[in-house]
């Protein structure tokens, strides 16, 4: 049976062989579907939806195949003559949805008490406030840290200082409100500047839960420890969000020396998240194991901009199981006073 990773990585490369047009975008689409399908498609009745119908025949034989061998002899049949860009390195170590269900990821989710990192509409996120904070109720969640973007995020909609005010009062009433239920806090996403400061000034980070992330130089080749370690020495931040910033077939993300970067991590007391946005998936398993390795804490994040999203706390859980990191390492399984205990204490 060919495994809906393998499937859908046939896929990619059936795209690739052909030159941007409709057959391209046709295995293109196919190759999303079969990879976020929630079921194995070799094992299941029928293809996903969303695949287009002119590659239905094709991915039919091709889901058909009994290995990996055939599935790439299968596939060379089909394959067109263009050598143009391959992506293949940016869809190394993702886990294909199914691949994530059939962990023990439910059972998992099911002892979270606590979400971090996820958008309202004060940046770009989809929901407000309070249908995020309803649906991270729903969930069985006690505690959640929202971290709308800053504006030094030239590409999204960042908040400014009034914004960041705002959202800061709508918190509070939240909590004067529900906060016996699922007690909010104030976050924000920061940008890590090209030479490692935030982008949030030290004064306004008062009372402000920091995570910070690279969102600019992503697809640069060039080593940007110096970057990451400099961020990590900024004072009150409280986790280094998506380490890596990689895109699923779009970009393998910064190069760095994780070694040296979890150390300072460690040290500093920064956490280091693992994003469970399927499309991110950051950091992977192995350089999870790196970073438990080095003695790093964790924070599970959604990076959730619409309720929905918020079950992509599974893809975490998934990496964090597959990297064998324990419950204890993680603040999302630790009450509030644990989690963030110590957090506030400082700020
Ligand atoms: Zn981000
Ligand atoms: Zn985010």
């Amino acid at each position: 049976m060919v495994s809906n990773r393998a499937l859908a990585e046939a896929l990619f490369q059936l795209a690739e062989s052909y030159p941007p047009g409709d057959v391209r975008l046709a295995f293109l689409r196919a190759a999303y579907a079969v990879f976020d399908d929630p079921k194995e498609v070799a094992t299941a009745r029928h293809l996903p939806a969303g695949i287009p119908f002119e590659v239905l025949p094709t991915v039919s034989l091709l889901a058909r195949c009994r290995g990996e061998d055939a599935l790439t002899a299968a596939a060379a049949r089909f394959a067109g003559a263009y050598s143009g860009h391959r992506q293949r390195l940016s869809r190394q170590g993702f886990f294909s949805a199914a691949e994530v269900l059939a962990l023990p990821v439910e059972e998992l989710a099911r002892k979270l008490r606590g979400a971090v990192h996820f958008h309202t509409r004060a940046s770009d996120g989809s929901a407000s406030l309070e249908a995020m904070a309803h649906a991270l109720r729903r969930r069985g969640y006690f505690w959640a840290v929202i971290t709308d973007h800053t504006q030094g995020l030239a590409c999204v909609n960042g908040m400014d200082s009034r914004a960041l005010e705002l959202q800061r009062r709508a918190v509070a009433r939240w909590n004067e409100r529900h906060g016996e239920e699922l007690e909010l806090v104030c976050g924000v996403e920061a940008e890590i500047l090209e030479d490692g400061r935030l982008d949030v000034p030290r004064g306004h980070r008062q009372g402000l839960l920091v995570v910070a992330g690279v969102h600019t130089g992503l697809t640069s080749t060039r080593d940007q420890t110096s970057r990451l370690l400099r961020a990590l020495e900024e004072p009150g931040v409280f986790a280094l969000a998506h380490p890596k910033g990689r895109l699923f077939a779009r970009r393998p993300g910064i190069r760095a020396n994780w070694e040296r970067v979890f150390a300072t991590a460690a040290a500093a007391g920064v956490l280091v998240e693992i994003n469970g946005f399927p499309r991110r998936q950051d950091v992977d398993p192995t350089l999870a194991k790196l970073a438990l390795d080095m003695g790093c804490n964790f924070v599970l994040g959604s990076d959730a901009h619409h309720p929905r999203h918020l079950a992509f706390d599974r893809w975490a859980l998934a990496i964090a199981t597959v990297a064998g990191i324990p419950q204890e390492r993680i603040v999302n399984f630790q009450p509030f006073s644990g989690a963030l205990g110590a957090w506030e204490r400082m700020s």
